[in-house]
């Protein structure tokens, strides 16, 4: 099949790639490279079935760019990603995820795409949701910008599966990790804790690191999406996590345990945007897409330092 991957240079849409081109399917890759990068896609320019292009999914010339792409699924995974950034700046963050993902819908149905299949987020729709682990009839309950963009981009989706036929799924996504991914300060506490111990240098937890997160490794994720696009789904929304939650404290105990490293991190104040976390309930996605979270934690980090020292040249 032909897909179009937005979002294609970033951790998790290049992960999609790679794997989507070792299946045989034509791939092309749309990124504005704000965050994502062509480090990424080494592996994939090598390929004869990619391409990649450099582009806005908030841009007026987008549906010339899907329809020349023709594909029969999109997966849309192009965002700023992350709740503190939203917080801080609303706007940015509703013009790429919310009109960036109207936009990519209008293109997809212009280009007469069978289906689009929706990068959420588990993390940040529920809130902080009183029964753990969450299912998908959960009422949504965003506490920041971003999570409530994202239940938007879900909304439009039905709307246009409603108002066109265009078939769609949703992923809502828990706290993914893995190899590409980029330290920061708002999704990637795992690169983050990973990355430092890798350079020896100090790490800090905000709050007293009782918050949890649904860690869940990026390959698994992967599998998720690829099932996705081949399964019915009904426009269904599908939590997509490890069912555990684990908090900062024990990452950040298991981190060092397998870096070989002292479990001392500073503490500093928690910051706006923190929430107590959730473990999303998977047994929707168990049952309509038969997929189920495969890497463990310990080996996932452990497959995370590997590729920190490997590209540190460690
Ligand atoms: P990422 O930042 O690595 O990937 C996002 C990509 O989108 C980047 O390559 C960036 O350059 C690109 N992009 C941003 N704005 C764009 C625009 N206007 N036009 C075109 N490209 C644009 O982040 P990621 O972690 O790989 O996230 C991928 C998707 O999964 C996002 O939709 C994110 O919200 C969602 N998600 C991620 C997590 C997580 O834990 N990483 C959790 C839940 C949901």
């Amino acid at each position: 099949m032909r897909v179009l991957v937005t979002g294609g240079a970033g951790f998790i849409g290049s992960s999609l790639v790679d794997r989507l081109l070792a299946e045989g399917h034509d791939v092309v890759a749309l990124d504005d490279l704000s965050t994502g990068t062509l480090d990424n896609l080494s592996d994939a320019r090598a390929r004869r079935r990619f391409s990649f292009v450099r582009g806005d999914i908030t841009d007026g010339g987008l549906p010339d760019v899907v329809t020349a792409a023709a594909p029969d699924v999109v997966f849309h995974l192009a965002a700023r990603t992350g709740p503190r950034a939203s917080i801080r700046d609303p706007v940015e963050d509703a013009r790429r995820n919310v009109l960036g993902t109207v936009n990519l819908l209008e293109a997809a149905r212009a280009s007469g795409a069978r289906k689009v299949v929706f990068a959420s987020s588990g993390g940040a729709i529920y809130g902080n949701a009183a029964r753990q682990p969450v299912s998908e009839r959960v009422g949504a309950d965003p506490l920041s910008p971003y999570g409530a963009a994202k239940i938007s981009g879900e909304i439009y989706l039905g709307m246009y599966r409603k108002l066109y036929g265009v078939r769609t799924a949703t992923l809502a996504l828990g706290n993914v990790y893995g190899p590409r991914q980029e330290p920061d300060d708002d999704t990637g506490v795992v690169a983050t804790f990973c990355a430092a111990m890798a350079r020896r240098e100090p790490t800090t937890i905000f709050g007293d690191g009782t918050n949890a997160r649904d860690f869940v490794f990026v390959d698994d994720v992967v599998d998720a999406f690829v099932r996705a696009a081949e399964k019915p789904c009904d426009g269904r929304r599908f939590n997509v996590g490890s069912g555990i939650a684990t908090s900062v404290r024990q990452l950040h105990a298991l981190v060092a345990e397998l870096a070989c490293r002292a479990d001392e991190p500073r503490f500093a104040d928690g910051r706006l945007g923190e929430w107590h976390g959730v473990a999303l309930d998977v047994s929707s996605a168990r049952h309509g897409l038969g997929w189920e979270p495969f890497t463990p934690l310990r080996e996932g980090v452990s497959r995370t330092l590997a590729w920190v020292s490997r590209s540190a040249g460690g």
